[in-house]
């Protein structure tokens, strides 16, 4: 087994470490205070090739390999995490299934702008019914002639207000169970979307939740991405892709966390030395250390499974499972090793035990990747 990152790899790895310090890190702790989206970094983001992983160079995309990917997904989530779930939804979600299953007109439309970051595409799968039960879809997608009419309400959707397209999972034959899901492509001009307010979310600020809702919206047959009734599979698919991105989130979270936590205990003294220098601040180190260092395992090894082109799906979720776990457990003895500051705005290990906590939740919540993986181990 070779550890060694190529070239390209280190190359970029080392442009968004690059970026990052020079133009997240000054907003990162503004956006979340000020609940903002970080609209000025879009297009530097575009340009610099942060939409385009999982994308054809034909449409604009890197096509730098999947574990560039969640190197890149990394390093941006240790400076803001927002950032890195902006990414991810554009990236990982619904620039896929644009490219996968859209037909080559609305590719050649859509995909230049997915990847120059003007066009902010949104998932809409979960609904106020249909949480870790993504099946119970109440949405639904009524064929009349050669169009459908989508009516429903959507939950939690990622930069709703920004987007210029929604791919929304509805029920076009209920009597079909998950067979009878579809996906359509919802573009923002659309007549009959309706966006709710932001979220007041405990962390991720900078990325905009709300809800969406249809109603009685029309969209041309073209719009159906994939085969009616494929949709349940295509959203499992792509959530395949979404875990291994929130996996790499967490991992960026956590080794952000640890490094701050190094440092502080190197430097803070108390009792006439540095805190580090007893040996129960030490083992919570190692063990902070040796959590995150297990993580990166697992979101390589899934990267990995991903290239390697065979189903990787229980990798994916061992991955999100243990990282987003490391992530909360190395956070909160991050916080608790830097003593009060760590309870304040001063240090930014608060804010990275906030957004860990949402790592555990979303693109399917520990439980669920408890299920996915016992299914494959049980099989
Ligand atoms: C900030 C944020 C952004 C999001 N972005 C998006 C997005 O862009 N698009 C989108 O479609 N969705 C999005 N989501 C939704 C997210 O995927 C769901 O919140 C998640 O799937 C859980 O669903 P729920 O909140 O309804 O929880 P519920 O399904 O109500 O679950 C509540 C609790 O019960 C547990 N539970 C449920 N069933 C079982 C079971 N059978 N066994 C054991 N435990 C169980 C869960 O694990 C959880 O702990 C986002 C959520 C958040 C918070």
């Amino acid at each position: 087994m070779n550890f060694e990152l190529t070239e390209e790899q280190t190359l970029i790895r080392d442009m968004v470490r690059e970026f990052v310090e020079n133009d997240v890190k000054p907003i990162a702790g503004e956006i979340d205070k000020e609940h903002r989206f970080p609209s000025e970094s879009i297009a530097p983001m575009g340009e610099l090739g942060l939409f385009g992983f999982n994308i054809d160079e034909a449409y604009g995309g890197s096509e730098a390999d999947v574990l560039s990917y969640a190197l890149a997904t990394e390093e941006m989530a240790k400076v803001s995490a927002a950032h890195a779930m902006i990414m991810g939804s554009q990236c990982s979600l619904t620039g896929p299934i644009i490219q996968k299953y859209a037909n080559e007109e609305t590719k050649a439309r859509l995909l230049p702008g997915v990847v120059s970051g003007e066009k902010i595409g949104c998932f809409c799968l979960s609904e106020p019914g249909a949480g870790c039960d993504a099946a119970g879809q109440q949405t639904t997608a009524v064929r009349q002639g050669d169009s459908y009419v989508i009516n429903g309400s959507k939950l939690w959707i990622t930069a709703a207000p920004q987007g210029a397209f929604y791919i929304v999972f509805a029920m076009t034959d209920k009597s079909k169970g998950v067979k009878g899901i579809s996906a359509f492509l919802v573009e923002r001009d659309n007549p009959g979307i309706s966006i709710g307010l932001p979220e007041e979310k405990m962390g991720m600020n900078g990325s905009d939740t709300c809800s969406v809702s249809f109603s009685d919206c029309v969209v041309a047959e073209s719009a159906r991405l994939g085969a009616e009734g494929q949709g349940f599979s295509i959203a499992m698919e792509t959530l395949d892709g979404g875990r291994l991105s929130c996996s790499a989130i967490a991992l960026g979270i956590a080794q952000s966390a640890l490094d701050a936590t190094i440092t502080y205990t190197k430097e803070r003294i108390q009792f006439g030395k540095p805190i580090a220098a007893n040996q129960g601040v030490q083992w919570m180190l190692v063990e902070m250390a040796n959590q995150v260092d297990c993580a990166r395992m697992l979101v390589y090894r899934a990267a990995a499974a991903k290239m390697a082109g065979g189903d990787y799906t229980r990798e994916a979720a061992q991955a999100k499972l243990y990282a987003s776990e490391a992530a909360t457990y190395v956070t909160q003895k991050a916080v608790q090793l830097h003593g009060g500051m760590g309870y304040t705005k001063s240090y930014p290990v608060e804010r990275l035990m906030r957004e860990a906590k949402l790592t555990e939740i979303f693109e399917g919540t520990s439980e669920v990747q408890r299920m996915v993986i016992a299914k494959h181990i049980l099989a």
